[in-house]
Order: C-alpha cells, then structure tokens, then sequence
C-alpha cells in the first residue's frame, strides 16, 4: 500500500491492470473489468447485455436484495423463481417464468457453489435469452471445470471484505469472453471515455480503485490455499454433523466431481432453527441467517404477491455456521459439539 501511495497511482493504474490481467488468467476468462462494487457489477452488466426499461429479468428469490435492485435500477423488473435443493436456482422453475419480456436470465451462485449451466445454458440457447451470472459468492467455484461467471454474457463478483476474495473496502469486477461487452463494460464505467479520453457514449463513475486493486492482487496470490482450508472446514463440520436427521447439510467437496464448491457459506437446514441459533449464541458461536431472514420476493417493495413456498420454506429452516479462514480446527469442533448436544446425540 506505501508503494501504491508513493506512486500517487490511484485510479486507474497499473495495480489494477495486474490484477485485471492475473485474475482473467485464474479464471480462464478474456476479459476482467474492475468495477465499484458487485451491484454495479451487475448493473452494468445488465446493460451491456441489452436489458432495457420494462424488461424481465429472472432470478432466484434465494439471493441479496443487490440481484434486484440492479435489475431495478436499469429500469428493468425482477422475475423471481424458486431455489432448489442446492439453494441455488431451481432450474426446473425457469421456463414457466419466462414471457415474452424476458430479457435475460440471473443465476446467483449462491455460497460459493455454482448452479448446473449445462441446463440453464441449454435454456438459453432455446429460447435466445441471453445469461447474466451474480457469481458475488462464487469466485474460484466450477462447474464441469469452467469457472462460476464465465457461463454467460458476463459474470459479475464482488470483493466486499467478507467475500471469498475480500479487500478493504468494496470492490466488484465484471468478466467476460466477448470483447464488445468488454468494451461496453470499459467505457461504462468510465464516463464513457475511450482510450484517448474521449467521450463516445454514456457512462457513470464505476471504477475499481488501484489501490484495492494492488490488495486484490497480493490476496490472490493465496486465494487457492483460503479455498483449500474452506473446503476442508466443510468437510470437518460434514462429518461431524452428518449423523444428525435433524439437519440438512450442503454437498462434500468431493461428494460431485461437476462441481467444485468454495464454501463462501456452509448453508444448513434445520429444525429448530430459531432455538439453535439462540442456544449457539448463549455458548459464543455466532450464525447467520442469510438476508434478513426474508426472501426478495417478500420485501416491502411493491412486487407481485406470488408465493414461492420452497423457498419460504427454506427461510424457516436454513442457517449459516461460521465459516471464514481464520477458524482454527479447534473452534470447529466446538461447534459441532455444541450442534451435537443440542439435538442431544
Ligand atoms: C455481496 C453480493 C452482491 C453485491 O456485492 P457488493 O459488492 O456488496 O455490492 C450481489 N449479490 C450477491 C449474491 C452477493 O452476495
């Protein structure tokens, strides 16, 4: 950071072209555009995938309320769809969703795992609706080996600080394989500006600082061994825990070999939900539930009133427990202990 400051570099500069550079190389994409944060991410996304006023998009009600106030606020409307037993999108749920105003489809790779794209990129290619990917959650995640953001028209992450990949502050990127949306994304978040300087075209102030950029890009360089003890913290707390029926555990790290799961949440269903939480919290282990405990869907903000009854459902039973890097092994296992003499086994 001394250096980066002694530069004077920061916007802009070359700490972010690194980063841009090394993270495309990590996910086997084209392009990396840094950008303010994940919401922008998925705003200009949105716009560079076409989505107009009076547009639909649909997406999952299973996600944070920034999948849809990015579609809002491109003037578009939110379609919100069922969650599987993944807790991502169900897929099964899309085509009765789609309309003639469909204009793009929002998968949210939701806890670090990314959803079946072989399914809802074969929906695409059917009916012409082109894929915009909220992978804020998922970054490093795979499906059949191909990198959570990459499926679509562009893929969106988010590096807020409790994010996989954190920096201090916020900060967001947008990726993609097509060089028009690149250059789309590039002058978007830049006033419109080309490389000369020169206004072409309407755009806002979205950039990701060089600053951030140079802290994203030291992180990276350890980001495979946090995934690493991630996936091993999923796998301690699986096997102390999977002899509980009260509980609903998220897939191994090994349990599919489609799918490679970064666990930025290890996502449980359980019964009692409530009394486990507040019986977790009396012994010092903090947990979460994720969104404020209600779905997009029944936000205060003038959707439709459509029930989704799985996901309802889910929002009654599903629990985060810790899981970040700096859980040692020790603290893992008086979580379990706790869980485990909660349920009395
Ligand atoms: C964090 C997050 C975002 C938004 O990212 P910000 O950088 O906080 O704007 C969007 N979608 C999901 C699913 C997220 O978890």
């Amino acid at each position: 950071m001394r250096e980066v400051l002694s530069r004077g570099a920061f916007i802009l500069q070359r700490d972010l072209e690194h980063f841009e550079q090394n993270l495309a190389e990590y996910l086997d994409v084209n392009y990396v555009l840094g950008v303010a944060d994940g919401t922008n991410a998925l705003k200009l996304s949105l716009i560079a995938a076409g989505v107009e006023s009076g547009d639909e998009v649909i997406v999952p009600s299973h996600t944070y309320v920034a999948s849809a106030a990015a579609i809002h606020y491109v003037g578009a409307n939110p379609v919100f769809v069922e969650c599987g037993s993944d807790h991502l999108m169900d897929v099964d749920a899309i085509h009765d969703a789609i309309s003639p105003k469909t204009r793009c489809l929002m998968p949210v790779q939701l806890n670090g795992r990314t959803a079946n794209m072989d399914r809802i990129q074969a929906i695409s290619e059917d009916t012409g609706i082109p894929i915009v990917e909220d992978s804020a959650q998922a970054l490093g995640s795979k499906f059949k080996g191909k990198s959570a953001g990459s499926f679509g028209v562009a893929g969106t992450f988010s590096f807020y600080p409790a994010k996989v990949l954190g920096c201090f502050g916020d900060g967001g990127a947008v990726i993609t394989n097509d060089p028009e949306v690149a250059e789309r994304i590039s002058l978007l978040r830049d006033h419109g500006r080309n490389e000369k300087g020169e206004v072409i075209t309407w755009g806002t102030n979205c950039r990701l600082d060089n600053l951030q950029a140079a802290v994203l890009d030291l992180k990276l360089k350890s980001f495979d061994d946090d995934v690493a003890r991630r996936r091993e913290i999923a796998r301690r707390y699986i096997d102390g825990l999977n002899q509980i029926d009260a509980l609903v555990l998220p897939p191994g790290p090994e349990d599919d070999s489609d799918h490679f799961d970064v666990y930025q949440n290890f996502e449980i269903e359980c019964e009692q939900r409530d009394e486990l939480q507040a019986f977790l919290s009396a012994a010092g282990i903090g947990t979460i539930v994720q969104f404020g405990g209600k779905p997009v869907h029944m936000y205060p903000l003038g959707f439709e009133k459509t029930p989704l009854p799985k996901t309802e459902k889910l929002y009654e039973r599903m629990l985060l427990l810790p899981m970040h890097t700096a859980l040692s092994d020790e603290d893992i296992g008086f979580v379990i202990e706790k869980i485990r003499s909660f349920y009395a086994v």
